[in-house]
């Protein structure tokens, strides 16, 4: 099938016809097209093979070709192929109720197809909290610089990355940023005063005024920002003083892939008023949000005045084959012990990827699970960011040698200098060796 002269009339086909995401508009010559997948590995039209170090979007994984996750969404297709949810199903039904056992405390769980509507959800949800409860000026979501949470206009707003909002206009109202707690660049002397900092933002705003405090217990695309357990558990402790909602964006940390099932688990002690997750909650292989909130949350729903009710709602969200295919992911996750697994590999991985701050251009090693970050600088004093063409020419030369890595979101102009890696959860023992001789000889060979 994959004839030359039927390759070449894709390639044509493609750039007619086809609108990517992210890719510049004078880069646009020739993407990597994949034809067929194998564990952690695919191969694309040109003939090569290449492993994936970012499991697509970092929601592939367990890899490609699962075949229980493909029967249970071909078996579920065979039966009742589309059923909404303003009505019910009964793989949602089961999902929701695993996900409150996962999540360890009572969920209620609302379906979206895919990680920013899970967060636009999560907004409307708290505003719509605070409104009923007497506090209807509370609306205002506080964020952190660096973080990415979706692409629609109101996940872009808690988005706290200026080049992603160029030539879209203003950002909604009622959405403020703080910075992170970034160790290597401190805006702070430390995590707990960064957490801090979030109290005297509610105060100065006015706690009447705040609904909600989201972020990602580890920013992932902003360059993998690890913050110590302590501070995750200070931001609860002020949420809760000012009765503000916490939401935490599972889509990336979420199923296994920093070494628990959540995030947040890493934190003791911590319990979100709300969970949003997509990406590995289907291993990649189906579209899925999900937005979790505490019982109590969803209990206000229901004594709130008649005919109160979510007014949210879409097509294909909670689709019977994508929550059929959250549920064997789960078991799948569950039965290989794969947070476990991701736990106990990670450690030998790090350990080999720290080495490379020995490098002159390596400023800092990061990372927690299968998620990594390698800062690449200029200069190790000033941590100076490296040049576009030195991160180009890395990136690339892992894709020469047969791996695909990536590299942090436009987060800071001039600061897209972070090597991603975070490879399917599933990757063999070899995999990760592969990955980890292959980067640090690229990156040595920049050096
Ligand atoms: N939240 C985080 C942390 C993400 O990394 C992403 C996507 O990369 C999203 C939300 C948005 O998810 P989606 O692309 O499924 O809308």
């Amino acid at each position: 099938m994959h004839t030359a002269e039927h390759s070449s009339k894709l390639a044509q086909q493609d750039r007619d016809h086809l609108w990517h995401a992210m890719v510049k508009f004078n880069e646009q010559a020739s993407p990597l097209m994949a034809v067929s997948g194998d564990g952690a590995w695919f191969t694309a039209a040109d003939g090569n093979r290449y492993m994936d170090g970012v499991s697509g979007l970092w929601c592939l994984n367990l890899g490609h070709g699962r075949k229980e996750i493909a029967q249970v969404v071909y078996d579920q297709l065979m039966n009742v192929s589309y059923f909404p949810l303003t009505m019910s199903h009964e793989p949602a039904i089961e999902l929701s109720a695993k996900l409150s056992e996962l999540l360890g405390a009572p969920y209620t769980t609302f379906f979206t197809c895919s990680g920013s509507e899970a967060n636009e959800a999560a907004f409307k949800i708290a505003r719509q909290y605070h409104a009923q409860t007497g506090k209807p000026e509370k609306i205002k979501i506080i964020s952190r610089y660096r973080a990415y949470h979706g692409s629609t206009l109101g996940a872009l707003s808690a988005t706290a990355q200026a080049n992603r909002k160029l030539k879209y206009g203003a950002e909604a109202p009622g959405f403020l940023h703080v910075p992170p707690p970034y160790a290597y660049r401190p805006s702070f002397e430390d995590d707990l005063a960064a957490a801090n900092h979030i109290e005297n933002v509610i105060e100065w705003e006015g706690p009447d005024t705040i609904a909600a405090v989201i972020m990602e217990p580890f920013i992932s695309g902003g360059g993998v920002i690890i913050p110590t357990p302590a501070y995750l558990q200070r931001v609860a402790e002020i949420c809760r003083k000012h009765n503000v909602l916490l939401i935490t964006d599972e889509v990336v940390s979420g199923f296994g892939r920093t070494g628990k099932m959540f995030g947040f688990m890493h934190s003791e002690g911590v319990q979100p008023d709300i969970v949003t997750m997509a990406k590995g909650l289907t291993a990649g292989c189906m579209p899925l949000g999900a937005t979790a909130v505490r019982a109590h949350l969803y209990d206000a729903f229901k004594q709130a005045e008649a005919g109160s009710h979510f007014r949210h709602v879409s097509t294909f969200g909670g689709h019977p084959a994508s929550c059929a295919a959250a549920l064997k992911t789960i078991e799948i996750l569950e039965e290989e012990q794969i947070p476990n697994r991701v736990a106990r590999l990670s450690q030998d991985t790090m350990k080999e990827l720290n080495r490379l701050e020995s490098c002159q251009i390596v400023g800092e090693v990061r990372g927690v699970g299968f998620l990594y970050g390698i800062e690449i600088v200029e200069d190790k004093k000033t941590k100076a960011p490296a040049s576009e063409e030195t991160m180009l020419a890395i990136v690339g030369g892992c894709k020469e040698k047969g791996l695909i890595i990536g590299r942090n979101g436009d987060t800071v102009p001039g600061y897209q200098n972070i090597l991603i890696v975070a490879p399917p959860l599933s990757s063999t023992e070899e995999d990760l060796q592969f990955l980890v001789d292959t980067v640090k000889n690229i990156v040595k060979k920049e050096a």
